[in-house]
């Protein structure tokens, strides 16, 4: 549940809901407490200026005694209350009560006597009803001497206030918390619609529909490279699966040739009384057809374990000339059989490779120059140094290769027509020479002029190790 984007996305907004949340509350708790103390203050500083601008009027006329005597009486509606909530008293700087509002006379009750001068004070304190009040203390010089007027507002209105709006607040709060959370939700579904899509159509995707691709049209950008991606992957899967599917089916083919060869050859030999000689020419021949499926196969087996990347290739280091030196010897049989002359000219050049790999290559390009060359025609082969390559190029002066069909020699079981008329083979030793050749960091190149004769080029990258002439 908890590997779900849409719940982690939920418990995350609520991780970032719930602490913005409270600190919102704290900080408007604070500063709502704040404006309203403020606002207690201010009234304090007036009611308090008002009295004592009351009674230095009166003592200008001598009247501040009386005045103080009075000002219980005279005390505006707020103050007239028992235990009302506002409050005020005057102290003289002897610290007695020189007079008090009604609110706190009719009770019996006084607000903290203090002595001595003091400038405005302000503090939050217990009122005489045991609530909380704001209290101001300041005193004033009159003629007479030092009055300190101590004033009192009651701040349980304030609290209540208050505690009303963070009831408010929580009450809210579920229900926003309820309503985003479910937003989230479903706008996370929302988002992640296309991911679902995606893996809908991967999930019905089979050898039998390789073919389908996902839509980038319409989707949202983050998911463009994904879909690009997997459709690129899908296009080298599909490409790959058809490549395998062919390699089959010709393989099929090819081996199905002689296969049906073999079942003539023994119909038709069993289908009367033979003499023994009839019997071992019938044998010959199944067994000519037989070494060639076997060549057939062991070529296929290559290129498979090539393409599995099974076959692994030692690398050491290998003189070409040595190697072409080897392969000459051993075509040389066929080719003298042919009255094909060979020629192989270059110095010493050592490459870091698979040995037995770079024999196979030599020999199936010398072979085919042996094998596609007219009686008594010529083979050049030629070693030399180019750049940071070794270059050997096999030129023949055989059938040739239309110009039409020169890159398509290299693909597996591709035979140009001409040579299917000229000898047997399996279209598969070029395929092979490729893939080994690239494997080495290399490549094969071929030109050639019908009728006339080819070149074949390949080119193999010198090891650093051994760029200069080795000295072995
Ligand atoms: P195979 O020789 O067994 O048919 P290859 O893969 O070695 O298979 O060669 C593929 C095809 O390329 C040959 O069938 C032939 O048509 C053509 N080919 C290769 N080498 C030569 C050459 N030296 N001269 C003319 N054609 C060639």
């Amino acid at each position: 549940m908890f590997n779900s984007i849409k719940v982690k996305l939920v418990l995350l907004f609520l991780a970032v809901f719930s602490i913005f949340f409270t600190a919102l509350e704290v900080f408007l708790y604070y500063e709502l407490e704040s404006v309203v103390i403020r606002l207690a203050d201010e009234h304090l500083k007036s009611e308090v200026g008002a009295l004592a601008n009351l009674l230095s009027i009166e003592e200008k006329h001598g009247q501040i005694e009386k005045e103080l005597q009075e000002l219980s009486a005279s005390a505006s509606q707020v103050y007239a209350d028992k235990l009302s909530g506002h409050y005020f008293q005057i102290v003289s700087d002897k610290g007695d009560i020189l007079a008090r509002s009604p609110s706190l006379l009719l009770a019996n009750k006084s607000l903290p006597v203090v002595k001595g001068i003091r400038a405005p004070e302000f503090s939050t304190t217990t009122g005489p009803a045991g609530e909380t009040i704001r209290m101001m203390v300041q005193t004033v010089l009159f003629d007479a001497g030092a009055l300190t007027f101590i004033a009192g507002d009651s701040l349980e209105d304030t609290y209540d206030l208050i505690s009303s709006f963070r009831r408010i607040v929580l009450y809210i709060f579920p229900a926003v918390f309820i309503i985003s959370c479910a937003g989230v939700f479903i706008l996370s579904g929302w988002a992640l619609r296309p991911v679902e899509e995606f893996s809908s159509k991967v999930g019905k995707i089979t050898e039998e529909n390789l073919d389908e691709r996902l839509e980038s049209r319409g989707v949202p950008a983050e998911l463009k490279p994904l879909a690009t991606s997997f459709n690129s992957m899908m296009s080298s899967i599909e490409a790959s699966f058809a490549k395998q599917k062919q390699f089959l089916s010709d393989a099929s083919h090819e081996l199905r040739t002689p296969t049906t060869i073999i079942k003539s050859f023994c119909d038709v030999t069993l289908g009367r009384e033979r003499s023994a000689e009839d019997y071992r020419n019938a044998i010959k021949k199944i067994s000519a057809t037989v070494d060639r499926m076997c060549d057939i196969i062991n070529r296929i087996l290559v290129i498979s374990r090539l393409d599995t990347k099974t076959i692994r290739f030692k690398p050491v280091r290998v003189d070409l000339l040595d190697v072409l030196g080897d392969v000459v010897r051993l075509i040389e049989p066929s080719a003298a059989n042919k009255g094909v002359e060979m020629k192989l000219t270059g110095a010493s050049t050592t490459i870091r490779g698979d040995r037995e790999g770079i024999t196979e290559v030599f020999t199936n390009i010398v072979e085919n120059s042996v094998k596609y060359n007219r009686p008594d025609g010529k083979v050049d082969i030629k070693l030399r140094r180019e750049n940071n390559n070794a270059v050997v190029t096999v030129t023949d002066t055989g059938i040739g290769i239309p110009a039409s069909e020169l890159d398509r020699i290299f693909d597996r079981f591709y035979r140009v027509d001409e040579s299917r008329s000229v000898t047997v083979g399996s279209g598969l030793g070029l395929s092979i020479v490729k893939s080994i050749v690239e494997e080495h960091g290399g490549s094969v190149e071929v030109t050639s002029t019908p009728g006339e004769g080819s070149a074949f080029e390949v080119c193999l990258p010198l090891s650093h190790e051994f760029k200069d002439p080795p000295n072995f």
